[in-house]
């Protein structure tokens, strides 16, 4: 039974799909959950629906993507509440567009958000977890970090993410922190509701399981390795796509 009483947890982008999922299966199991977004009536309605069905969580409006903004983000929670035991980086946004039509502007806001931003948390969160020689951050990665026709920005970006969780793994094993990147496959959000139906079929096609996935899927691997049950395992990339192969 995984249990997170106690421990205080921060979810970027929780306002809605995948980051919603997660704040509400970490706050069902016991977390006090800080929800951050950019949108503060997103955040009221999470963070009102966990409060009224016996959960605790605030919110904290916030954009990654912004150094000062991140920061204040990890360490106001870390004053609020004396510490910041788990961190799920789930900002992230798409601009798809084939190599030769992309513009720097979509490569850029990509970049800035879906790896820059998973930076400007960390840095901070690396800093408070060090002191408390405790802490598990779980940054969400995509499938598409092998390579995905259409998403040359957001495959650098998620590749960079695995990168950077690698990394900081090596660097803070030491001082009792996790660092994981779960690469969920396609799964059934605002972000994958926009595509094509033609395009929706194609990608259900490669998945082994038949189905898109819920984000309830991915949740529950997060609220694994958030939990103390997972304090050994730092530094991998766990796939939460059903089979897919891309
Ligand atoms: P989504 O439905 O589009 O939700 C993304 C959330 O991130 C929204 O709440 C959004 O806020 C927030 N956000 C965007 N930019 C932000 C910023 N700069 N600072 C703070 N919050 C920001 O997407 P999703 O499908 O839940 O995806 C969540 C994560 O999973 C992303 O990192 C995505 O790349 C990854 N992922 C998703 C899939 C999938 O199949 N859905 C697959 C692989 C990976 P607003 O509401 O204000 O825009």
């Amino acid at each position: 039974m995984i249990d997170l009483t106690g421990k205080v947890a921060i979810v970027t982008g929780g306002g809605r799909g995948l980051g919603e999922a997660i704040a509400r299966k970490l706050s069902s199991l016991g977390a006090h959950t800080v929800i951050s977004d950019l949108n503060k009536e997103a955040i009221e309605q999470v963070v009102e629906n966990i409060n009224s069905s016996g959960g605790e969580a605030s919110g904290f409006v916030s954009d990654v993507a912004n150094e000062e903004e991140a920061a204040r983000l990890i360490n106001e929670t870390a004053e609020r509440h004396g510490k910041v035991d788990i961190l799920v980086n789930n900002a992230g946004i798409n601009r798809d567009a084939m190599l030769h039509k992309m513009s720097l502007e979509q490569w850029r806001q990509v970049l800035d958000v879906n790896i820059t931003g998973v930076f400007n948390t960390m840095q901070p969160a690396s800093i408070q977890m060090r002191k408390q020689e405790q802490g598990a951050i779980i940054n969400i990665s995509s499938a598409s970090w092998m390579g995905n026709v259409g998403q040359a920005n957001y495959a650098a970006a998620k590749a960079g993410v695995v990168g950077l969780t690698k990394t900081a793994s090596k660097e803070l094993g030491r001082k009792g922190v996790t660092v994981n990147a779960i690469c969920p496959g396609f799964i059934e959000t605002d972000m994958t509701r926009a595509v094509p139906e033609k395009v929706w079929d194609m990608m259900v096609g490669k998945i082994s399981m038949g189905r898109a996935g819920q984000p309830e899927d991915v949740a529950n691997c997060i609220a694994f390795l958030a939990s103390d049950q997972a304090n050994y395992i730092t530094g991998e990339v766990i796939n939460v796509g059903g089979g897919m192969v891309l």
